[in-house]
């Protein structure tokens, strides 16, 4: 099935967005324990050691399942390839967004 390349633009485009925001969630869950050494989490905020390997690990689980189950392209369903920049899916070749933009 051939999709409308608006339609696959603006499909990738909403993908691209939550991408995104798991990153963002990902990177805050991360953050405590690589910025443990610096500031004091569990004296000031109450994140004991476990607390924080459990919000890393819930990241990751996050981050591998959008990647590994959602994040596709709009036309083939295959990884379109990493990067926020692609302009084309590596798979199918379809043109996922304006080179322009
Ligand atoms: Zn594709």
């Amino acid at each position: 099935m051939e999709l409308d390349r608006e339609v696959v633009k603006s499909k990738y485009q909403s993908t691209l967005f939550r991408a995104k925001l798991v990153s963002a969630f990902f990177i805050v869950m991360l953050l405590p324990n690589v910025l443990n050494r610096f500031f004091d989490f569990e004296g000031k905020l109450g994140l004991g050691d476990w607390d924080r390997i459990w919000m890393m690990l819930a990241g990751l689980v996050v981050f591998g399942v959008f990647y590994g189950l959602l994040y596709k392209c709009p036309q083939c369903r295959k990884f379109p390839g990493g990067g926020w920049n692609r302009c084309h899916c590596k798979s199918c070749g379809v043109e996922l967004r304006d080179a322009s933009e």
